[in-house]
């Protein structure tokens, strides 16, 4: 994935808070995501869906009691996700569903979206909304959120665990920020420079854990720094260092 792309910074605090789930992926930009801990399974568009949902009803089978993540980008949802989420529900099954709204088509070329106003082709279309489709599926839990936001993701991911639990359904979250490699997302994405302190122990937690390729090893000094002709200053690796080496820059 790019330097500071948005699904990285939803990858990771998924990690946190559902560590002990098993998460069924997709196919998109997001896929190339899959060492970071929340891609156990990876089949055609849709199955994130069809495979949490069959996942889901194993366990129950078999009386355990596991957390189940399905996780698929926007323009995948609509192309196949949508039809196996209404089957999903029909079943009364039990798992979080995680769409990855970045407004683009990234994967093949930043096509438009069925969200947008607008098609590839420049004309005016119907945009369509993914919390109104949501929303009219009577899915009781249902929250969008910024990744780039840490702490209120957190809070969202925590809430949606006691929803499940408590409910034995489907809950939905959105993690919706703009591709940051197209014009418009770069545009508005935040500018927040970082650094890496004299402190860092070398341990690479922060690329194992976070992998934005912007974070390199200097072999001489045996510490962390930024690759500053990559690094798009987001500062979302911030919270992947355990012990606050990488600060911002004021
Ligand atoms: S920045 Fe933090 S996590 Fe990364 S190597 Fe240094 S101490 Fe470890
Ligand atoms: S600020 Fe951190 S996460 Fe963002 S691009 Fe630079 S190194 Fe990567």
């Amino acid at each position: 994935m790019c330097p500071g792309c948005a699904h990285r910074s939803a990858f990771f605090e998924i990690k946190q808070v559902y560590s002990d789930a098993i998460f069924a992926g997709d196919i998109g930009c997001y896929t190339l995501g899959v060492n970071l801990g929340v891609t156990d399974t990876v089949f055609c568009m849709g199955a994130s869906v069809s495979f949490a949902f069959g996942f889901n009803k194993a366990f129950k089978l078999s009386d355990k009691n596991q957390h189940v993540v399905a996780i698929i980008g926007d323009s995948t949802f609509f192309h196949t996700g949508l039809s196996a989420l209404i089957d999903a529900i029909h079943n009364n099954a039990k798992f979080l569903l995680v769409i990855l709204d970045n407004s683009t088509v990234a994967m093949t070329g930043n096509q438009k979206t069925l969200s947008s106003p607008v098609n590839s082709l420049g004309e005016a279309v119907k945009p369509i909304s993914i919390e109104k489709i949501v929303r009219n599926l009577d899915i009781g839990f249902l929250e969008i959120v910024d990744p780039y936001d840490f702490k209120k993701s957190i809070e969202v991911l925590k809430q949606s665990k006691d929803y499940i639990e408590k409910n034995s359904s489907i809950a939905v979250i959105i993690f919706r920020h703009l591709c940051v490699n197209t014009d418009e997302g770069l545009k508005n994405n935040p500018i927040i420079k970082v650094f890496v302190d004299n402190d860092c122990k070398g341990c690479k937690l922060c690329i194992d854990e976070f992998e934005c390729q912007s974070l390199i090893f200097n072999e001489d000094t045996k510490q962390v720094e930024i690759d500053r002709k990559t690094c798009i200053d987001c500062a979302q690796c911030i919270y992947s260092c355990p012990f606050g080496s990488i600060k911002v820059l004021k």
